[in-house]
């Protein structure tokens, strides 16, 4: 395996033909992406963020497996988890533990390796590090030095469960795990009350019932999800209320495993067709159909067409 020194912009994988590893930030600008990196791939040096599967090992990228077979050090979070995946594809490498007990420890001297121009990877035990996982401070302090990181991108329980969700997924929140005290969770409901968008939080199984209480309680009975083992052999997506899936989880126990709760975004209040006519009667008293149509329509946000037709009615009963 080889690699080039640091300052070489971001640390990337790069084919093994010639042993020559190439410049990333020389490749032109929309020029075609470079073909998967060959199983013995050259490394530039720097912090690969590689994302594992959360689940099915089959979900891994070629990209993710050249890097973890030609990285100088792997850091993981456990390491008869990420064992497991590197025995399933025959890759034998140094693990070492980067994780919430020990990170603050270990942190300089993998940044030490890091300026020594060597090639780190680091992956959780699930899905892409950082979300929810170790290494935001690690690539924080690797970023304000300067060192080379980059990420290979792949799964995550959160994307996996939001569009498999059946909810709107062009604009969503992503609330990681809420607080495990009942305080500060439906604090942390109420702020985002009001956002419109999806939210997708993580949830331990044994919190479940209760957390979809809360959300129902706090954010209205809106359409969720309950995603529970992605990707594994009893995958299950259950779609409904919030009250219907708090009631089921209620009456059925934590399930088992691992689950996402993704829930739809608040939905338009129905209109108050009566107070809707009071206001445009009061208004009608001062101006024209037309006048009051638009002014309603301003306030409200209801059609126009809705509004003139109603605008007519009470005009023609006012005369
Ligand atoms: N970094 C990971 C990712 O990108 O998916 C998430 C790690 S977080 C510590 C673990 C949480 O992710 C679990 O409690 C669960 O909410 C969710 N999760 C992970 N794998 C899952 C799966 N296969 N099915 C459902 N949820 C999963």
């Amino acid at each position: 395996m080889r690699r080039t020194g640091r300052n070489t912009g971001a640390a990337r994988a790069v084919s093994g033909t010639g042993g020559k590893s190439r410049e990333p930030s020389r490749r032109p600008t929309g020029s075609k992406p470079e073909p998967a990196a060959a199983p013995e791939a050259v490394l530039t040096a720097g912090l690969y963020l590689v994302a594992t599967p959360i689940g099915n090992l089959g979900d891994v990228t070629l990209r993710a497996l050249a890097v973890l077979r030609g990285v100088d050090r792997i850091l993981c979070e456990d390491s008869r988890v990420t064992a497991r995946l590197l025995a399933r594809y025959d890759i034998a490498a140094p693990l070492e533990l980067y994780h919430d007990h020990n990170a603050e420890r270990v942190r300089p001297a993998i940044l030490a390796a890091l300026r020594r121009g060597e090639s780190v990877a680091l992956v959780s035990d699930a899905g892409t590090p950082l979300v929810s996982d170790p290494g935001y401070k690690l690539v924080r302090a690797a970023i304000a030095e300067d060192l080379p990181v980059t990420a290979l991108p792949g799964p995550s329980a959160a994307l996996t469960a939001l569009i498999l969700s059946g909810l709107p997924p062009d604009v969503f929140l992503f609330g990681g795990f809420l607080p495990p005290r009942r305080g500060a969770r439906r604090r942390a409901l109420a702020g985002w009350s009001s956002l419109a968008a999806t939210l997708v939080f993580f949830e331990g199984a044994p919190r479940l019932a209760e957390s979809l209480e809360d959300m129902a309680e706090l954010l209205g009975n809106r359409p969720a999800a309950v995603a529970r083992e992605l990707t594994k052999l009893h995958e299950e997506i259950r779609r409904g209320r919030l009250t219907d899936l708090a009631t089921h989880y209620r009456d059925t126990g934590p399930p088992r495993g691992e689950v996402v709760i993704v829930v739809g975004p608040p939905e338009p209040a129905a209109p108050d067709h009566i107070a809707v006519d009071d206001r445009l009667r009061a208004v009608l008293a001062e101006s024209g159909v037309r006048d009051a149509t638009a002014r309603v329509a301003a306030e409200t946000g209801l059609p126009r067409s809705q509004l003139y037709r109603r605008a007519l009615a009470i005009r023609r009963r006012l005369e």
